[in-house]
């Protein structure tokens, strides 16, 4: 073991620090990384892992990425940090420019945070705000699909999928909102209307008093890594239209090249009123979020009393994740990002599809950067963890679900390992 992780550092780590979603009362074992680079984690081991994970949809470019450490490297020498009030600063508003620019048609207004979870609350606040403002209190529930995600702060827990959400730890302190079913029409199947219906039936019972519809495109991301059909969101706009609903758009996960377009609800061809950006935005190098809006809902919001949007997170706007967030969004613009989406669906297309024929998969599903093997049974995530790491790959399922979602930058070769791996440690469950 190097001087970096002492045994006695482990043990430290096992009793005080807590880890996404785990118990402090025997923890699942954690693997020490020293270093990454390009698409490999280095451990302390001394071996190297292929990252198939991105670092949760964040590393879109890899690690250690030149372009990206040298922006950030620049910003540091000019500010690492300045307060947003009453302050502005070019890296914010290159960032700004990039992404009205990039988002789809409408999303003018951009307020920054400093996490996918806070993008969301400042969005369903963004919505009920324009609704007080313009005099309609009514309008102060939210409704969502099932299997949805959206973060673990409260109110954006409150349109998780109630199950998987744990609704049920929190009730009586989360809000109560309304759910339809997910989506039964697959991404590629012929579009089936009757899939619609649930989501139709709850804005005719509750359209009066919801105040906008939120829901991921496409992707149903960490509450069942389901895609669904582009015609949905046809049909959900339409509606939200008609019965004078905002609709915001989660676009945390799916968001900057993952489904093979820039944004995911670009498969439709709509805009939403409100949309959440986050994860990849700064290349997956610091954690920053975005919410963008339109000159309608910033229109409502100003013209109202208090007339300001009341949100201010202290890192708001930081100088150092919006440097690295215009070269990383810059790098995809200029590296032909889609390109590199389409080669790695069609190479997952290749690769994965012979995991169908095995006893423990139910399901093998491909969207553009996203490879997802749907097991039977939940999986031993201690074990098949280990496995992976053995297998020179690392792979992070959770429950039936055993998903890859690799930075754009990988290999051919190096994609081929990683499915190689994945089938094999698939099979062995
Ligand atoms: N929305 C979606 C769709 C997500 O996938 C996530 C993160 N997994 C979030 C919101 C929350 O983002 P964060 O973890 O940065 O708070």
């Amino acid at each position: 073991m190097s001087e970096q992780f002492k045994s006695s550092d482990l043990v430290f780590d096992r009793d005080h620090i807590w880890h996404p979603y785990t118990s402090m009362h025997n923890p699942l074992p954690v693997f020490p990384v020293v270093s990454a680079d390009g698409v490999r984690l280095k451990l302390d081991s001394g071996q190297d892992i292929i990252d198939g994970m991105s670092s949760w949809w964040c590393a879109v470019h890899g690690y250690n990425h030149p372009v990206l450490n040298e922006a950030i490297q620049s910003q540091l020498k000019q500010m690492s940090h300045v307060m947003f009030g009453g302050i502005t600063h070019q890296p914010a508003i290159e960032l700004a420019k990039l992404l009205v620019a990039i988002s789809p048609k409408g999303m003018e207004k951009v307020f920054f945070s400093d996490s996918g979870s806070v993008s969301v609350e400042v969005a369903m606040k963004m919505a009920l705000q324009y609704w007080f403002t313009k005099g309609n209190r009514a309008k102060n529930k939210f409704l969502s699909i099932r299997s949805g995600y959206h973060g673990d702060t409260f109110n954006a827990m409150s349109v998780c999928d109630p199950v998987t959400g744990m609704h049920e730890i929190f009730s009586g302190v989360l809000p109560i909102n309304y759910f339809a079913e997910s989506p039964n029409c697959g991404f590629y199947e012929d579009w089936d209307p009757n899939s619609f219906q649930s989501m139709q039936n709850q804005i005719d019972m509750h359209h009066e008093e919801l105040a906008a519809i939120i829901l991921e495109p496409i992707v149903q991301g960490a509450g069942g890594m389901k895609f669904y059909h582009p015609q949905y969101l046809v049909e959900l706009r339409r509606a939200c239209d008609k019965y004078n609903i905002l609709l915001i758009l989660d676009e945390i996960a799916t968001g900057f090249g993952r489904t093979g377009k820039f944004f995911a609800c670009e498969h439709a061809n709509i805009s939403p009123d409100i949309m959440c950006v986050g994860k990849a935005i700064t290349g997956g190098y610091l954690s920053f979020a975005a919410t963008l809006t339109s000159q309608k809902i910033s229109d409502g919001i100003s013209a109202g009393v208090p007339g300001c949007f009341m949100h201010g997170p202290t890192f708001m706007g930081n100088p150092l994740a919006c440097a690295v967030g215009v070269a990383s969004i810059n790098l995809l613009l200029k590296s032909s990002f889609l390109e590199k989406v389409n080669r790695i669906e069609k190479q997952l297309i290749l690769n994965l599809s012979k995991a169908k024929e095995l006893k423990q998969v139910k399901n093998v599903r491909i969207l553009g950067a996203i490879g997802v093997i749907e097991m039977k049974e939940p999986v031993n995530m201690a074990l098949i963890q280990k496995q992976f790491v053995e297998n020179g790959v690392w792979v992070r399922p959770f429950g039936k679900l055993v998903y890859i979602m690799p930075p754009f930058i990988i290999t051919n070769e190096d994609l081929s390992f990683l499915c190689q791996a994945l089938v094999k440690v698939v099979a062995m469950q």
